[in-house]
């Protein structure tokens, strides 16, 4: 894939940061939101489908009521309580100018970790492309607590991407792109255009947080785009205050970072609900010859790979799999329990039945219900 392909992209999933809609006082930033708005019509004029997943709820809640930022749950909970409603009235009286639909979607994780709520957002979310509107997500951040957590719109934004069939997701945000070295820290930092594979060294470099008001930062950004890249969906991190934006990134001009998919395509739905909705119960450690095997040949986890078992799940559920390193290189439905599957480990596939009393399955996780991370 090329820059240039990114012309033909027909649906694309829009995030906006806070900071590129509001001011540091959570005021919203009226000439932002206004710019942002006529180039998101402009390109939903020119053909393209649009699904715009915008924070803000919080810091638009804080400049409201003049307060300081939230400092436990319940009031971040309540100023998004109060923010989402000023957000989607702002959203719903600009997109009116231009004659365009828009329409609120709130969501919490496990509308995308249960399969049945993951195929019924995903419905909603065509149908409302079908009646030609825009989709406004954000996170459910009154009812959300830990468990139903995105925690993150980087995160939620990659996963509505995956969830339906985006092929282009753009992330704005108060920074350029990715950068060699933190540019808030060092003014030589240099913008990277592209990349094709996330290192330990940028994941390294990543972990300044975000502004006081957002959840993100680029560690967040480099998970979204972990995800994007192994969904087949082109990712495109830019600055909200570049001039044209989104006409430019979407027509593709060389603006930002452009995260390159590792494989044309994607997953089919199913595979791509492993990789980009499941939430995992626990996780598998495989060793080197294991992780080769699942990484560059294609071939099942089988249990004589596996060197520890963390979690409590059982068979049917989605468990990650980690390297050697702790690094999540794949993610499956497992064939066995926790507790079967730390009798077989390390054990040879012939053995599972003099193990167990019986050998439902040969493989821990079957290729075909696993999805590659890396
Ligand atoms: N959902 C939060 C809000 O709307 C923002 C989360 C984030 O910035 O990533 O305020």
């Amino acid at each position: 894939m090329k820059r240039e392909d990114l012309r033909n992209c027909k649906r694309i999933v829009v995030k906006v940061g806070t900071s590129s809609i509001t001011y540091p006082t959570g005021k919203v930033n009226l000439g932002k939101m206004e710019c942002l708005i006529r180039e998101l019509s402009d390109l939903h004029s020119a053909g393209r489908e649009l699904i715009l997943v915008s924070s803000g709820a919080v810091g638009a809640g804080v400049g409201k009521l003049n307060c300081p930022p939230p400092s436990s749950l319940p009031e971040k909970q309540a100023l998004a309580a109060i923010g989402q409603g000023i957000l989607m009235h702002m959203y719903e009286k600009f997109f009116s100018e231009y004659s365009k639909s828009v329409a609120q979607v709130l969501l919490t994780r496990d509308c995308f970790s249960d399969p049945v709520r993951y195929l019924n957002s995903r419905n909603t979310l065509f149908s409302l492309l079908n009646f030609g509107v825009i989709p406004i997500i954000n996170e459910n951040d009154t009812v959300a607590v830990d468990e139903l957590k995105f925690g993150d719109n980087d995160t939620l934004s990659a996963m509505a991407a995956c969830n339906a069939e985006a092929d282009l997701l753009l992330i704005l945000s108060d920074i350029d792109g990715l950068c060699d070295s933190d540019p808030r820290k060092n003014e030589t930092a240099r913008l990277i255009p592209e990349v094709s594979e996330i290192t330990a060294e940028m994941t390294e470099n990543s972990k300044a947080k975000g502004g006081a008001l957002s959840s993100g930062g680029m560690f967040t950004k480099l998970s979204a785009a972990r995800m994007t890249m192994a969904n087949g969906i082109p990712l495109v991190i830019a600055s909200s205050d570049e001039p044209g934006v989104l006409r430019r990134a979407a027509g593709g001009e060389a603006v930002g970072t452009l995260f390159l998919p590792f494989r044309e395509g994607g997953y089919a739905s199913r595979r791509r609900w492993i990789a980009a909705g499941s939430a995992a119960a626990g996780t598998v450690t495989v060793d080197d010859g294991a992780a080769e095997a699942l990484l560059r040949r294609g071939k099942s986890l089988l249990p004589s790979g596996v060197v520890k078992i963390e979690g409590v799940f059982k068979a049917g559920d989605v468990v990650g799999v980690k390297n050697a390193s702790g690094a999540e290189i794949a993610r499956g439905i497992t064939n066995y329990s926790h507790e079967d599957a730390v009798k077989i480990l390390g054990r040879r596939t012939s053995e599972i039945e003099e193990i167990l009393g019986r050998r439902d399955y040969e493989e821990l996780i079957h290729r075909n219900n696993m999805a590659v991370l890396m």
